[in-house]
């Protein structure tokens, strides 16, 4: 009855999940088998041969759907992870946050998730939760519609079934791809609580795909933006990652900011956009990102973090500088501040913050024109990341353009070029160099940087 209301007054279908899905033909989704990757397709048919479900869900659906090449393909089944690996020789049972199987078909690794069921309240089945409500962990296995039920959005709630080229669709969410709606499945409230990072994804897969958060779901972003907080590092930090790497890292910080996600949760995004020459700067390195994803160029999660962080390193170098510390060990106890105080939110790994240090190190180097100096400079490992970062800190009007032009110079120069480019040493240096009797081998800045 009132379902009957409700969809008079929308205009349109509500779908009971528990009820039939909708299957939409080929020839109304206009997806083709050929799209899908032999691999995955093979692993589906292996699956559907040994008489299980087996379908491509997820992101893989949903971006050949919006017209956008999939990262990676994702099969659903109701066969459990240990059938899984009975049907595939080389195939591996993984064990995280659920338990997954690795199907390894030629050269590519198609994940295999078997159909997660819900936990009643009461039941047995309850998920483990925090005291927030987060959802520590739950491995129950269930129906092909409970496993819709769980997912995030209804446009990742699609099941391609490339034998008969249907695809099932519990919560209508062909028609909200197509209606640009990003919606949520069940209430929002209680699923952002569940999984806080949620919100990010929301945000993320908005500005992907260009679809407006429906304002059921965007409305509880700024006042649950708080339970982030609660995430565990590491999985902040891939969700950031994705967030980063995605194409659209400018839109997505952009959203992130209109929704107030910026603010306190992400000590990376916190300050640094609210200083005129901090936003100007990471929003270079963003657009610079977004450009090398687009034309397939690897990106460095090490250069990412240096540029969203680097202003904070400025913040605090700065007044050190001022009270007349070294300039070197002073910039290395910046970092060292940021990067921490940056772990307890987000947790770099210590070969990111590896990189990190070594781009940041780099760049007191670059102000230096004189004698040996330069040479060592161009030997450094992390060179030409460094040599980027200051090419994006010219462009952000904080060094000046002639340091840059002069760098650009040097490195495309011959060896005789580069000799008449060195400049001559400032009045006093070398005076200064002999009385430290430092060896000829190694200038300041290299043993700086190497303790
Ligand atoms: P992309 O791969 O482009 O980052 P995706 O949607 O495929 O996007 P994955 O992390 O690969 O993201 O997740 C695969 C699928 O698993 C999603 O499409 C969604 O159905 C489900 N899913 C992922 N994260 C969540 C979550 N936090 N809550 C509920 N469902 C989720
Ligand atoms: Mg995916």
């Amino acid at each position: 009855m009132i379902r009957k209301l409700i969809s008079r007054v929308l205009g349109r279908k509500v779908r009971d999940p528990q009820r039939a899905p909708a299957i939409i033909a080929a020839a109304e989704h206009g997806l083709q088998r050929e799209q899908i990757s032999r691999a995955c397709r093979r692993t589906v048919e292996a699956l559907q041969e040994h008489g299980y479900q087996a379908y491509i869900v997820g992101g893989a659906v949903r971006d050949l759907l919006a017209g956008l090449t999939p990262k990676d393909f994702d099969v659903a089944t109701s066969a459990t992870p240990e059938q899984v690996r009975h049907c595939f020789r080389r195939s591996r049972i993984i064990g995280r946050r659920f338990q997954i199987v690795h199907v390894n078909m030629g050269a590519e690794t198609i994940e295999v998730t078997t159909f997660r069921g819900h936990h009643d309240e009461g039941s047995g089945n309850r998920a483990q939760t925090d005291e927030q409500g987060r959802v520590l962990r739950d491995n129950v296995f269930g129906s092909q519609s409970e496993d819709a039920a769980r997912r995030d959005f209804t446009i990742n709630a699609l099941y391609y079934d490339p034998t008969s080229e249907t695809i099932v669709d519990y919560h209508h969410g062909v028609a909200d791809l197509r209606q640009k709606t990003l919606r949520m499945i069940g209430d929002p409230k209680t699923r952002y609580r569940e999984d806080p990072v949620r919100m990010l994804r929301a945000v993320r897969l908005a500005a992907k795909l260009g679809l407006a958060i429906d304002p059921e779901a965007r409305r509880p972003i700024r006042e649950m933006g708080g339970l982030i907080e609660n995430v565990p590092p590491s999985r902040l930090l891939d969700e950031m990652l994705k967030l980063l790497t995605s194409g659209h890292a400018v839109r997505c910080v952009t959203q992130l900011r209109e929704e107030g996600l910026h603010h306190g949760l992400l000590p990376l995004l916190d300050v640094i956009l609210d200083q005129a020459l901090g936003e100007r700067f990471v929003l270079l390195a963003l657009e610079s990102t977004d450009r090398r994803v687009r034309e397939g160029k690897p990106i460095s999660p090490g250069f990412l973090f240096a540029t969203l962080l680097w202003h904070e390193v400025l913040a605090k170098w700065e007044p050190l500088k001022a009270r007349g510390e070294p300039a070197i060990p002073a910039l290395f106890v910046a970092m060292d501040e940021v990067l921490e105080a940056q772990a307890e939110k987000l947790a770099i790994t210590r070969r990111i913050a590896g990189d990190i240090k070594d781009i940041w190190a780099l760049q007191p180097r670059f102000e230096q024109r004189t004698g040996k100096r330069p040479y060592g400079v161009l030997q450094q490992p992390r060179f030409r990341a460094g040599y980027d970062f200051l090419l994006l800190r010219v462009e952000s009007g904080e060094v000046e353009a002639a340091v840059g032009e002069w760098w650009t110079g040097f490195l495309h120069a011959s060896d005789e070029h580069r000799a008449a480019m060195l400049l001559p040493p400032a009045p006093g240096e070398a005076k200064r160099r002999r009385r430290r009797r430092r060896p000829a081998t190694g200038s300041d800045q290299d043993r700086g940087l190497a303790e």
